[in-house]
């Protein structure tokens, strides 16, 4: 047997072995789909058996979900979504019935102007600010913004819904345990999967009571190994799971893993004047950066969620999240919403935004996948919820009748039941639409926005002949990107300043590049160590080993854009000695963004990063995100 686990120096130890049916790994929308739909299959009104169990006869199939964070409802998201497949399990759906919910009612799409004269823009863009301004009484301007005549087809989430994704989870997970047919277990992480050959025999629990580096202490607890005849891995974009399966049976050829971006958001109660209306969604582009989205959706109550998106081809190797969102907030078309408003919750995440292109091998013996984790999200529509929840659906359809006709979870039978209904689906369909839809942003955002035009319109048959390139391929270096605004000394001299301060760089470098200081208030305008503290409530239990790892310390040392501490949405890694950064557990919000940002490849492997991360507990406390 064989597992990431013991190759990770974990000394051979006696472990509890639990027998179960199936096996979920991680409890987000693609889980929740799945379980819904097998749930309602599993036992008769009476409580008898629909279906067997292969483990204990005479009863029901024994389905078992874990989830690595403390609560089911703590994942992090915007959401607007059209909610088709969402709503094909919950025919009769009131979003009333679920807090934070409300049906889209305006859109806009808004090209935000820079109003401040800080980032950096391109001669195109320049030129086409300079003509708006010109000729603004003509065009719907109002606060240094456009709103744009006309929103795509696909973009538009009209019939859709706005939620949170905490409240959707905690509504769907209360129902499933209510029905008491599947178990959940959150604050318990999966360490990895148990794999036999060509085979996944079902996953091995974090272990508990060791030191940072994962070697017992006097607690120590060894993860249980929980065998199953279906391993389900559902554990997003940045899985431990999914990307130890993807290490041992490889990727398909020509797929990859490039596209992805930060989320960084925070859930506001927006202040008494504000007149936006449930089920307002915006989207923006063009400020603070033009490489940088925003969006701001409207729940019930006064309260919005909102936030920004620092996508991979983003050409800065000042990519912090945090500063950004605040410099988005204070726009003045956005602030005169916001400003008095206050900051309920917070929070970041990554997005696996490859598609199709990033796409696993999507089942194997004894396993399948789903969710963004499969390559689900749609980079088009910008919609991932949806997409989950129909795939954790479509493989709950196929284990039904795989479950009925007494079959095997073999890899042929899986892509009968399961990917065969996913390639039938809109989710596939929509998906190879989208599939090139981005390549045009990693050589500009004005060509990406055309490439993205042309796939939409032409539903995937056009697009730019463009390749997408590694981001660390064409991210430049500080001084090359502060080249005409800081001196290059200038740059080394603030680095070394803040690495001997033991803090990032990017608010020196951003506040000597012009961007105005954060007027903080105290509510919504607050230090980033104050978001963590009021809005995230970021909570790490002792005893467990780090979950971020350096895999390569050397190639740290000599890395020059220390990229992973710019990036890191909760200051957890900072600058530390000899010149290899320090993680900090208490603060990390397993969002994942320094494993993808990282400047350095893998030798071994020019598609990952020297960055891992792995399994562990702790993180967000919120259940509003
Ligand atoms: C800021 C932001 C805004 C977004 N906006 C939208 C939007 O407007 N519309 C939209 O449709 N989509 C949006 N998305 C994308 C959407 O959130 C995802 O596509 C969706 O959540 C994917 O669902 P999933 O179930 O595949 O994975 P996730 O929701 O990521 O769930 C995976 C779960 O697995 C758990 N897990 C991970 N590792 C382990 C482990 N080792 N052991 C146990 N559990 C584990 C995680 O804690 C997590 O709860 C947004 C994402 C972000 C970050
Ligand atoms: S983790 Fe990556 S980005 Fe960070 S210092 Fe090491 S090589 Fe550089
Ligand atoms: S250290 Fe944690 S919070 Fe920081 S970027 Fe990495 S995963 Fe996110």
């Amino acid at each position: 047997m064989s597992s990431d686990d013991t190759s990770r120096g974990t000394p051979p130890v006696e472990r509890q072995r639990m027998d179960v049916d199936i096996v979920c790994v991680g409890f987000g929308p693609a889980t929740g789909g799945f379980l819904t739909t097998l749930s309602r299959e599993l036992a008769n009104t009476d409580g008898t058996a629909k279906l067997e169990s292969a483990v204990m006869p005479g009863a029901p199939p024994q389905i078992v979900c874990y989830e690595r964070a403390d609560d089911i409802g703590f994942g992090v998201s915007g959401v607007v979504t059209r909610a088709r497949g969402i709503r094909g399990t919950f025919p009769d759906l009131d979003p009333s019935q679920i807090p934070l919910v409300a049906p889209v009612t305006h859109e806009k799409l808004l090209y935000l102007l820079d109003h401040i004269g800080a980032s950096r823009r391109s001669l195109t863009l320049r030129l086409a600010d300079k003509l708006i301004r010109g000729c603004r009484r003509m065009l719907p301007y109002d606060a240094e913004a456009v709103e744009l005549p006309y929103i795509p087809p696909f973009l538009r989430k009209e019939g859709g819904l706005v939620l949170s994704l905490g409240q959707f989870n905690q509504w769907v997970g209360s129902q499933l345990l209510g029905a008491g047919t599947v178990q959940i277990w959150p604050g318990t992480p999966v360490a990895a999967p148990l794999v036999d050959g060509n085979r996944v025999e079902g996953v091995r629990l974090l272990d508990q009571g060791t030191d940072k580096n994962g070697a017992p202490e006097a607690a120590f607890m060894a993860g249980m190994d929980i065998h199953a005849a279906l391993t389900v891995v559902a554990d997003g974009p940045v899985g431990p799971i999914g990307a130890q399966i993807d290490r041992q049976f490889g990727m398909p050829a020509g797929h990859h893993q490039r596209d992805w971006a930060v989320g960084m958001k925070m859930v506001v109660d927006l202040p008494e004047s504000c007149t936006l209306e449930p089920g307002t969604v915006w989207h923006t582009f063009g400020y603070p950066e033009p490489g940088l989205f925003g969006f701001l959706y409207v729940y019930p109550g006064r309260v919005a969620s909102l936030g920004i998106f620092v996508p991979s081809w983003f050409d800065s190797p000042v990519r912090t999240a945090y500063r950004n969102l605040q410099h988005w907030m204070l726009h003045p078309y956005l602030w005169r919403h916001l400003n008095g408003g206050t900051l309920r919750s917070w929070g970041a995440k990554t997005l696996a935004e490859s598609g199709q292109r990033g796409e696993p091998h999507l089942v194997g013996n004894g396993y399948a996948r789903i969710g963004e984790g499969s390559g689900s999200t749609n980079v088009l529509t910008g919609s991932g919820v949806d997409e989950a929840w129909t795939t954790g659906v479509q493989l709950a359809e196929g284990v039904i009748e795989l479950l009925q006709k007494k079959r095997p979870f073999t890899k042929e039978n899986l892509e009968a039941a399961y990917v065969n209904r996913r390639r039938a689906s809109w989710v596939e369909r929509e998906g190879r639409v989208a599939k090139r839809a981005r390549d045009g942003f990693h050589h500009g955002v004005v060509t990406g926005l055309v490439g993205m035009a042309l796939a939409g319109v032409s539903q995937g048959a056009l697009h730019l002949p463009l390749k997408p390139r590694r981001p660390r391929d064409h991210t430049p270096a500080l001084a090359e990107y502060y080249r005409g605004r800081i001196p290059r000394d200038e740059v080394d001299r603030i680095c070394r300043e803040c690495a001997a301060r033991g803090v990032s760089s990017h608010n020196a470098l951003m506040d000597r590049a012009g961007w105005p200081a954060i007027p903080y208030d105290g509510r919504l305008l607050v230090s980033h160590q104050d978001a963590l503290l009021m809005g995230g409530k970021v909570q790490a239990p002792a005893g467990c080993a780090d979950h971020i790892a350096f895999l390569y310390p050397e190639l740290c040392e000599i890395c020059g854009t220390k990229i992973c501490i710019e990036i890191c949405s909760a200051q957890a890694i900072t600058p530390g000695g000899n010149g290899v950064p320090s993680f900090d557990r208490e603060k990390c919000i397993h969002c994942g963004a320094c494993v993808w940002n990282c400047a350095t490849p893998h030798p071994e492997d020019p598609e990952r990063s020297v960055m891992e991360l792995r399994a562990g507990t702790g993180g967000l406390h919120s259940a509003e995100n």
